[in-house]
């Protein structure tokens, strides 16, 4: 069902093995060709380790694609003509500048791009970065900037968050509060168990920048009632340097979620495939007073059975009226906790 390609053609490249050339003058913006996205990989161990290596395309979402001809022979520039942006759902290869015949199309692997290879570069451009690495978030910050008009669609949305920090005209609204549904459960061990498990992972991913993870909220006391949803601090030397970690974050499931969504700390969270929300990571920079609210919050409730008593009861209520709707119970609790923080708070003071 492809159009053909009339404007390019394939021959062998200066730059490494087959390329695709111009075969007329090609004007800025111009679509030169659609790619052929049907061939999804379904299993990758039906491909040979050459079409693994060079012939596939990682969209979001984990798809692959095996590339077809001519695209799959499109060669990578650290200074490139071409782009590829999903317009009308069908990714096409468009010109960043004026192409003349017999020029080589290239583009940068690295817009989309969010793997890391070593593979040398040869395009010889003046200003080759030397290696192949196809990683939008490793390329220098100027280079970022110029792509980001370039970025696709399916691109942008992956990575909206890191995006908006570098400077993408996303304007994030505040994401709603959903309706979810929710459940109380009581106190469980297997809590702690979620915690450890997760808390291996950022500190794996954060190393030195953590200086100390805790498990806090409702699931770190035993003999609350709670929402089976795991919270865990995460104090770093400098709150800045967290961006950095949002792809890592990402990859092991856990999802930005903007630098505004709670203004004093950097906030991820992990929800289950039916949007069920399975942790929340608040991530706060040292000397900052809420880290001692949080944990002041769950060694006081550890200690203190009448405030317990009190939160559940509250809770256990609260979710009885409004078991349909999360917000009404978290509105409704709001009094209750907030009075119990500030005891927690001059409980710990007297210490
Ligand atoms: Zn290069």
């Amino acid at each position: 069902m492809k159009l053909k390609p009339s404007k390019v053609e394939v021959k062998n490249s200066d730059i490494e093995g087959k390329g695709v050339f111009a075969t007329e003058d090609i004007k800025s913006g111009e679509v030169i060709l659609d790619m052929d996205d049907t061939h999804v990989v379904e299993d990758k161990s039906t491909l040979t380790q050459y079409e693994r290596e060079y012939e596939c395309d990682w969209l979001g979402d984990g798809k692959t694609i095996h590339m077809q001809a001519p695209e799959k022979h499109i060669n990578h520039s650290c200074d490139p003509n071409t782009y590829v942006k999903t317009i009308d759902s069908i990714r096409r290869v468009v010109a960043m500048k004026d192409i003349g015949v017999g020029d080589e199309i290239t583009y940068d692997y690295a817009i989309n791009g969010y793997y890391d290879s070593d593979i040398a570069c040869r395009c010889g451009s003046k200003n080759c970065r030397g290696t192949l690495s196809p990683n939008f978030f490793k390329l220098p910050r100027e280079r970022q900037l110029r792509y980001l008009p370039y970025l696709d669609t399916w691109f942008v949305e992956k990575f909206k968050y890191q995006l908006e920090k570098i400077g993408y005209p996303i304007h994030m609204e505040k994401k709603p509060k959903q309706h979810r549904a929710y459940t109380l459960e009581t106190y469980n061990p297997k809590w702690a168990e979620g915690f450890e498990k997760r808390a291996e992972k950022l500190k794996t991913i954060f190393g030195d920048e953590a200086i100390d993870i805790q498990h806090v909220g409702s699931t770190s006391i035993p003999g609350i009632v709670a929402k089976p949803q795991i919270d865990i601090l995460v104090v770093v030397r400098d709150r800045s340097h967290v961006q950095s970690f949002a792809a890592a974050m990402e990859s092991a499931g856990f999802a930005y979620m903007g630098a505004n969504y709670i203004p004093t700390e950097e906030y991820f969270v992990e929800d289950a495939p039916d949007g069920k929300r399975l942790a929340s990571i608040h991530i706060l920079e040292q000397g900052n007073p809420k880290i001692d609210s949080y944990i002041n919050f769950r060694d006081y409730l550890r200690v203190n059975g009448e405030d317990r008593a009190l939160y559940v009861a509250t809770k256990t209520a609260l979710y009885q009226q409004h078991g349909d709707s999360y917000a009404s119970y978290d509105a409704g609790k709001k009094e209750v906790l907030e009075a119990i923080k500030s005891r927690a708070n001059q409980w710990a003071q007297e210490r």
